[in-house]
């Protein structure tokens, strides 16, 4: 009898060809105990997390229990770290398998923190409590946005200490995720250089993800096409929104379009397309207004590790491949695009409509502007605030937006609803989230709870909630993230 009623797994992952996990149970940690479960996603699950008392639930959510029908694993990957090729695998995180919703969705759940794998090296297999939080808080932020994103079941402690600079409550994170394939993956399955090994990698992606493509006559190719427009899709999310992703390594972007890896990223306050702030990407690599220029590149390896499989002659594959990526491109900037036009209100794109767009980012850019807080405040009713009346470069570009509103035809009251649509009045503030993880590390949960009750209707803007649209106040330090804690 589980303490968690509910529980439909069907472990798919564990039917491939052995190369690509190794089956590892849970480290059963010496005390869990609860931090935050999310009822409403269990309840889409199917899941019952009330039935119990919340210790016994915390105990299947620290890997103490296993939940019945589920076959722990570790999932091998490879992956570009930085753009350095690597072995890798699940070092701290455990696969306990596929769960089956009442609505028919297949989801991973994986126990992020649940101890060492043979793929961990020389980490320690565990997380701390900081960390899964900021995750937790993060990732369901982004569910509210509406961007594809793996989700936060539960965070629960451990009752151990993890030793990083200093010792940190250790904590046990339940993700789950459309599928765990990763770019990586792929990129395993190539490297391994075992035809089948990739084969049935392609065939089982297509199968879970892609099930319209299995009848085409190419569907390697639709594979390709199709993951390639999913992320160039996720990428135009994320840059609605301002939101950096800090680890864009092939390990890290999925083969659903999901979101994952919520290590070090952030959500930009002052416009910079420059904005970096994990410690580790000392060159800019991953910053904001590179990421699809980084998603393509990690598309790229996408495709060459499918090379064996786009063509018999490699020429020709290659070409194939080629064609696809530099696609990635047009369908990015067209997104966009349309994108960009929908944060000013406007319903179609028309000539002149980047230069408007592009006017604004550079004000933006120039001025240090507040991303979020410019286009919520923006006002296709023709009002100027005060601030934004007593600077001409703003006060002429808004006399050019107005005219273009106007030509649309459309009723202002729908073009500003459309803008209050897309662009969100809050955000996951990097210093409310900071304050929020401070007094949750002394045992105090209520800012972390307000501020994810904020988050949960981000485009509602709401009276008495002034502080959580405000920029951050002035720093002489710039935030900064960090992975791998
Ligand atoms: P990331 O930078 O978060 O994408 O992680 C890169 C790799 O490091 C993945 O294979 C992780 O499983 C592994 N890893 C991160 N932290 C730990 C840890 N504490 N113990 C073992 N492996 C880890
Ligand atoms: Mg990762
Ligand atoms: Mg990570």
């Amino acid at each position: 009898c589980s303490s968690v009623p509910g529980w439909s797994f069907d472990n798919s992952y564990a039917r491939l060809p052995e190369l690509f996990f190794r089956r590892q149970n849970p480290t059963p940690s010496r005390q869990p105990a609860p931090v935050v479960f999310n009822h409403q996603l269990a309840a889409q699950l199917g899941l019952d997390l009330k039935a119990a008392d919340p210790l016994s639930v915390a105990a299947v959510f620290a890997g103490n229990q296993l939940p019945p029908g589920s076959e722990p694993l570790a999932q091998a990957y490879a992956g570009h770290q930085f753009g350095n090729f690597t072995m890798l695998g699940d070092g701290r995180a455990i696969l306990l398998g596929e769960h089956l919703t009442p609505d028919g969705l297949r989801l991973d759940i994986h126990l992020k923190g649940a101890g060492q794998t043979p793929y961990s090296r020389r980490g320690d297999g565990r997380a701390a409590l900081g960390p899964m939080l900021r995750e937790y808080l993060i990732s369901e932020a982004m569910v509210a946005l509406g961007i594809p994103t793996t989700r936060s079941l539960a965070v629960v402690t451990t009752g151990e200490a993890v030793y990083r600079e200093a010792a940190l409550p250790g904590a046990v994170l339940t993700r789950v995720a459309s599928s765990h394939l990763r770019v990586g993956t792929f990129e395993y399955a190539a490297a391994s250089q075992k035809g089948e090994g990739l084969t049935a990698l392609v065939n089982y992606t297509l199968a879970r993800h892609y099930p319209e493509l299995l009848d085409e006559e190419y569907p390697v190719r639709a594979l390709l096409s199709a993951v390639i427009d999913r992320q160039a899709d996720l990428i135009t999310h994320w840059m609605r929104v301002g939101f950096v992703h800090g680890v864009m390594n092939t390990d890290n972007m999925t083969i659903s379009g999901e979101t994952i890896d919520y290590g070090p990223c952030a959500f930009m306050d002052a416009y910079d397309p420059a904005t970096v702030f994990s410690s580790i990407d000392r060159h800019g690599r991953y910053a904001f207004g590179r990421q699809a220029v980084i998603a393509q590149w990690n598309l790229a390896r996408f495709a060459e590790s499918l090379l064996p499989l786009l063509h018999p002659r490699q020429d020709d594959a290659i070409a194939i491949a080629e064609q696809a990526i530099n696609g990635f491109k047009d369908r990015f900037d067209q997104r966009w695009l349309h994108m960009m036009g929908r944060k000013l209100g406007l319903f179609d794109v028309r000539a002149g409509d980047e230069q408007l767009v592009r006017d604004l980012l550079g004000w933006m850019q120039t001025t240090g502007a507040d991303y979020t807080n410019t286009f919520r405040s923006l006002s296709p009713l023709g009002l100027l605030s005060e601030e934004q009346a007593a600077d001409p470069v703003l006060e002429e570009w808004h006399q050019t937006w107005q005219q273009r509103l106007q030509q649309q035809g459309q009723d202002v009251q729908a073009a500003l609803a459309l803008m209050n649509s897309q662009n969100p009045a809050y955000i996951p503030r990097n210093h409310l989230v900071e304050q929020a993880l401070a007094a949750a590390h002394e045992g105090d949960l209520g800012a972390f709870g307000t501020l994810l009750g904020v988050l949960e209707a981000p485009y509602e803007q709401r009276s008495g909630l002034e502080a959580y649209a405000a920029p951050p106040p002035p720093s002489d330090e710039p935030y900064q993230t960090f992975c791998g804690t």
